[in-house]
């Protein structure tokens, strides 16, 4: 939290007076808000459509450090990382609702700067914040934020429709958002120790990944320019390996992933050198990236392979075969779920 800013305590608000604060700033931008912010629920209309709702929650000391993390960043990243999961859908989000356990620590200024990152990630995205719930925590601060979107119902992509031959795919690159926690982690230990402030030069990229992921809308436009629609889909945010192995279990198929076609940005590459860590492994396991993975059918081969966003990682096969890492001599290991939080502990 910034010393510099005017500090208005929370409690000179109250609560309706600090919903009131958050109201006034908003305005709806979409056709399907009936009703925002100001009655017992909010409404919205589907016009016809199916809709897709999913829930995520940030809770302090567990999912981000507020030594390190901008409450604006915060705040950004509380939305992009729930509308990441309705694109997973295949679907587009409209609406969000945001509950918020706050302690009186954080003055009124504080939960401003919270609000405008949402506020700024409802912007880029297309999205209106339409309700939420605030309280009080006794300790740390907890958001939930809930993202609403719609689809056809034909359009809709679970992770249970990838079928044997199909190809693996992945949007972007991998590892980024986890080098960069490594970075913040190191400097923030330099910090307590000597006092150093924070050397992040030559970072940005990395720390970019970590601090203010986007969700990506992108890929879900271009899959639909390109004509493509994905078998299975998932969005990256526990690591590349966990995700494979939710879409295999699913779709009761098995997977070859080739660890030489991992796409790793050189910015990552290099810090994850310099730390010690072998670059596919942070690629694998790292979480946080807020990538698509999915599965098309062999017949979209054409259409998808020369696209600089899109990469082949690999093919699904049959449940029998197992999941695999395969690697650069053709040797198979079996694809482990080391996940975000184990992977932690074991650095
Ligand atoms: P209730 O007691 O019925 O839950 P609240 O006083 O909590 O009502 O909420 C009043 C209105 O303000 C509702 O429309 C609710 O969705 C909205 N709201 C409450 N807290 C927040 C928040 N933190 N962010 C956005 N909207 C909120
Ligand atoms: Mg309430």
């Amino acid at each position: 939290m910034s010393d510099t800013l005017p500090r208005t305590e929370l409690s000179s608000l109250g609560e309706f007076g600090l919903i009131e604060r958050i109201a006034s700033r908003i305005q709806l931008t979409q056709d399907s808000s009936v009703k925002g912010i100001g009655d017992d629920a909010a409404v919205i209309d589907p016009k016809g459509l199916h809709q897709v709702v999913t829930t995520d929650m940030l809770v302090e000391g567990v999912h981000f450090d507020l030594g390190y993390v901008p409450l604006k960043h915060l705040g950004y990243k509380a939305i992009v990382v729930n509308l990441s999961d309705v694109y997973a859908m295949n679907a587009t989000p409209h609406q969000v609702t945001v509950a918020v356990a706050l302690s009186n620590r954080f003055p009124v200024e504080a939960i401003d700067e919270l609000y405008e990152g949402m506020a700024q990630a409802c912007a880029h995205y297309g999205v209106d914040l339409v309700g939420g719930d605030t309280c009080s925590s006794a300790s740390g601060l907890v958001i939930a934020v809930t993202a609403i979107g719609s689809a056809k119902k034909e359009d809709i992509v679970y992770r249970s429709g990838a079928k044997e031959n199909d190809l693996l795919v992945v949007s972007g690159d991998l590892g980024g958002a986890y080098m960069g926690l490594q970075v913040l982690e190191r400097e923030k230990a330099v910090f307590k120790e000597t006092g150093a402030q924070p050397d992040l030069a030559g970072h940005d990229y990395i720390l970019e990944r970590q601090l203010k992921p986007e969700a990506r809308k992108d890929i879900i436009e271009l899959l639909k320019k390109l004509d493509v629609k994905p078998t299975s889909m998932i969005d990256i945010s526990d690591g590349l390996a966990s995700e494979v192995l939710h879409l295999c279990r699913q779709s009761g198929i098995g997977a070859m992933v080739h660890d030489q076609k991992l796409p790793i940005d050189p910015t990552t590459y290099r810090t994850a050198r310099d730390f010690n860590l072998d670059p596919s492994t942070c690629a694998l396991n790292g979480g946080e990236d807020y990538e698509l993975l999915f599965t098309v059918a062999l017949a979209d081969h054409d259409k998808i392979k020369a696209n600089p966003h899109l990469t082949i990682i690999g093919h699904m096969c049959d449940a029998k075969e197992g999941t695999h890492l395969v690697n650069s001599q053709g040797g198979l290991h079996p694809l482990l779920a080391q996940g975000w939080d184990a992977f932690l502990k074991r650095v």
